[in-house]
């Protein structure tokens, strides 16, 4: 029996999803209408997720749909924006009831989480990848130009768990069950850190989602704010997960692996003792200083340089 087509999928599967706020017109007709608060800016955003390079093809569809819809909740945690609205981009390459349940009920209880309304999507055959776009609303946008010289660079919690999980995630290495759960936590459902993002909102200077790996995403802060950074390796919190699974080499995941999405922001020093107050868990763990010939992440382990054996991650 072949499987739902793209009507059916879309009534079946996604038509139903809750409409939340500013929604005047959801799925179902060639736009949606959507109200925009008075206030603010609209902050957007859009990760495209493809079967064999961001996750295994044959991966829980419900975990693919919540870590899709996660990846771009931290790009607005990172703006500072509260989420509103999302679509969905689904290409499959086959129509399969069962995944597509399990994709659909993973997908919908993470909107019912965040308090995002999924209101539009395209539906097409082709090789299995996930493109999800966010719309959100700022009011205190917090931009990656915004660090000054002597502002204190902090991360919003520890750091390495999903690095360390890939070869799990991925089915290479052994573990026992209870290692093999924290990975897939770690790796597909990543906190997008919009509580810390609203509370540091008043008081730093940029931000920035960490997936490409802590030293090459304040690097993106760095260029933009045309400073340099001081890391001091000792103070970069390592998750627990990660110093369980990978050892001495811990480390060097918190530093250059991806995938976490905690936030790295920056502070102005007369607004340290307001972030200390605010007790968001984020940990200092260096200071921007003016930038020598050009923007640069200077590393250092007890006082002497510190080198990554392997950069942040490149697409190309
Ligand atoms: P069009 O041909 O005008 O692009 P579609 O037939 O692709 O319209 O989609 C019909 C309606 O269903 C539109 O409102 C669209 O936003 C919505 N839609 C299509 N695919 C999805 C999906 N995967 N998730 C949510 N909404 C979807
Ligand atoms: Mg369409």
């Amino acid at each position: 029996m072949p499987g739902p087509g793209e009507f059916e999928i879309i009534r079946d599967y996604f038509s139903a999803a809750p409409q939340g706020e500013g929604v005047a017109l959801g799925i179902g007709d060639d736009c949606a209408l959507l109200q925009p608060p008075p206030q603010g800016l609209l902050a957007t955003s859009v990760d495209t997720l493809v079967a064999d390079r961001h996750f295994p093809a044959d991966a829980d569809a419900g975990l693919i749909a919540t870590r899709a819809l996660r990846v771009n909740l931290s790009d607005l945690a990172a703006m500072n924006a509260r989420p509103l609205w999302f679509t969905l981009a689904l290409t499959l390459p086959e129509s399969d009831p069962d995944w597509l349940r399990a994709f659909a009920d993973g997908l919908l209880q993470t909107a019912r989480e965040y308090d995002i309304s999924l209101v539009g999507g395209d539906t097409t055959r082709g090789p299995l990848s996930i493109t999800v776009q966010v719309i959100g609303t700022a009011q205190r946008p917090l931009r990656r130009d915004g660090a000054g010289i002597g502002d204190g660079i902090y991360v919003s919690g520890p750091l390495g768990a999903a690095a360390a999980a890939l070869p799990l995630v991925l089915n290479r290495g052994a573990a026992d069950s209870g290692d093999r759960q924290r990975a897939e936590q770690a790796y597909y459902r990543p906190q997008p850190q919009l509580q810390t993002a609203a509370a540091i909102g008043g008081i730093a200077s940029a931000a920035v989602d960490i997936s490409d790996g802590l030293l090459a995403d304040l690097g993106h802060i760095c260029r933009a704010s045309g400073l340099s950074a001081e890391v001091r390796m000792e103070s970069v919190p390592v998750a627990t997960l990660a110093r369980r699974l990978a050892g001495d080499g811990a480390l060097e995941l918190a530093a250059t692996g991806g995938d976490d999405y905690q936030l790295c922001f920056t502070v102005p020093e007369r607004r340290a003792s307001a972030l200390e107050a605010l007790a968001t868990g984020a940990v200092r763990i260096g200071t921007l200083v003016a930038a020598g010939e050009e923007p640069a992440v200077y590393p250092r382990l007890r006082g002497e340089p510190w080198r990554a054996r392997i950069p942040g991650y490149r697409h190309f």
